[in-house]
């Protein structure tokens, strides 16, 4: 049996080397879930599963160099869908990031409702439906991610009525009020589109009791206990919180690379209390909020000047859409005015990085960090916060979540806040410091029971189990 992989990215990274283009595996946590997963089976039960990852690689190939791209990357299970500059603009620049993104997050007035988007979107689904039918074989299934790809289920549908499709977002989906300002056509066919799959998931049962309310509000489809009954087969709408690496993060890793950047950290960070805040930029993370937080933090206790630190690092992302822009000047700004006003000669309180920190540079974070402040408007799920808990081996630190994190549902032992609540913000971190560490002990380690035991690999194997199991029972709903 095979699993087919489709999401908008293939986890690999392109780079050009003396005019060839190599390509290396990228290291996301849903590849090794997956991978671990697959090797599990294989250990475990006759059964054996392999994979192939469909996806755009990266980089615009050329015409002619198609062909060879697509025989290197047979070779690491992956196979590309090639796409055009313009249509990589209109429909990832476009469609999902200026009107899908925004609007699922919540930020309404950030969504531009361009009709030229809209048809990208419509192609490039189907650019990946002709990619998904090249390589299908006899009794493969079919596994596609997130919000690039959600007209894909229903236009795989109509070719393979019998394969079994499943469906994942990895972002909120909105309350109905939201979701119908979307023009009705758009937003009607998108429904449709994945309804295509036998199973849809979701990261919280919210989201997916708010998908089933626009399902029956625009479309009129009822549902038992999540179980809605399409034209022609059942789907089956369910919640799969997504899980980590735990070992991973829990574990020391090999190479000289992490015990260097420890000890960096520890030189850098020595005699004050370090606060963490990871975020790729992008207004729904709510750095604004939390740079506020901190400085009324500042205000109000000037007791923890010269006592602590901010280590914020901000991962550049959608440089080209001009609301990421805006937000990178806000930022620079707020941290120029913070560090102006409170710093002083041996002191600095907000230490800032744009870039992006590879896993041994962001490990060492988390474990030489007391707190994480994580403070998104809104959510997805939040992969950082649940990072931070796992890598904290002697069990110590203290993680301040907002409410509006899907993951705020399984980690509800954090100092949980409404990020717009700026004292809340200065409050939680008062209380964090000040968190004596049996307490935190406490705290962590019924979070990291609970990450352990739904890690990553877990998280896929049950949505696959889940698939063919409703795939399954089809013929007797129906
Ligand atoms: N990450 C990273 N380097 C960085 C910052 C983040 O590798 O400098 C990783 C982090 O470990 C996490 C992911 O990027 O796995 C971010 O996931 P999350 O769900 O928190 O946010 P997203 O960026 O997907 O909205």
């Amino acid at each position: 049996m095979r699993l087919l992989i489709v999401s908008n990215r293939l986890p690999l990274n392109g780079v050009q080397q003396n005019g060839k283009l190599i390509f290396e595996q990228s290291a996301g946590g849903l590849v090794s879930g997956l991978s671990a997963y697959l090797d599990s089976l294989k250990s475990t039960s006759a059964q054996d599963i392999e994979y192939i990852w469909i996806g755009w690689p990266g980089i615009t190939v050329p015409d002619k160099m198609q062909p060879e791209v697509k025989s290197v990357l047979s070779d690491l299970c992956a196979s590309p869908v090639f796409l055009s500059e313009e249509a990589m603009d209109k429909f990832y620049l476009g469609f999902c990031n200026k009107i899908i993104w925004p609007l699922f997050h919540y930020f309404p007035t950030y969504t531009v409702y361009d009709k030229d988007y809209w048809f990208q979107y419509q192609d490039v689904n189907k650019i990946f439906r002709d990619a998904v039918l090249e390589v299908i074989k006899p009794g493969d299934i079919i596994w596609v991610h997130d919000y690039h790809l959600m007209l894909l289920p229903s236009l795989l549908r109509e070719k393979l009525p019998h394969t079994p499709i499943g469906f994942f977002l990895h972002i909120p989906f909105p309350s109905y009020e939201l979701y119908r300002l979307l023009p009705a056509a758009w937003g009607n066919e998108i429904l449709r589109g994945l309804l295509g799959a036998n199973l849809i998931g979701f990261h919280t049962q919210e989201y997916a009791q708010y998908f089933l309310r626009s399902t029956l509000r625009i479309l009129g489809y009822e549902h038992k206990l999540g179980q809605i009954l399409s034209q022609d087969h059942a789907v089956k709408v369910d919640a799969f919180p997504m899980g980590i690496d735990y070992q991973r993060y829990h574990s020391i890793p090999s190479g000289s690379e992490f015990g260097h950047n420890l000890k960096e950290l520890e030189q850098l960070l020595h005699g004050f209390k370090a606060i963490l805040s990871v975020d790729r930029l992008d207004y729904s993370k709510g750095i604004s909020n939390r740079l506020q937080g901190y400085k009324l933090f500042l205000e109000t206790n000037p007791q923890w000047c010269e006592q602590v630190v901010l280590l914020m690092i901000v991962v550049p992302s959608r440089v080209g859409v001009e609301h990421y822009q805006q937000m990178k000047r806000q930022i620079d700004e707020l941290v120029g005015e913070i560090n102006g006003r409170f710093g002083t000669l041996n002191w600095t309180p907000i230490i800032y990085q744009y870039k992006h920190s590879p896993l041994d540079s962001l490990l060492a974070m988390y474990r030489q960090s007391d707190v994480a402040l994580i403070t998104p408007l809104r959510d997805g799920m939040n992969l950082i916060a649940k990072e931070y808990v796992a890598s904290r081996t002697d069990q110590t630190g203290v993680l301040i979540l907002s409410e509006m994190a899907g993951a705020a549902k399984e980690l509800g032992e954090a100092l949980i806040i409404n990020p717009n609540n700026l004292e809340a913000i200065a409050g939680a971190l008062q209380q964090a410091l000040a968190m004596p560490e049996t307490e935190q002990k406490k705290r962590n380690q019924v979070m990291q029971h609970r990450l352990k035991g739904y890690d990553v690999v877990r998280w896929s194997g049950d949505f696959i189990q889940e698939l063919l199991q409703v795939q399954k029972d089809q013929f007797f709903t129906l």
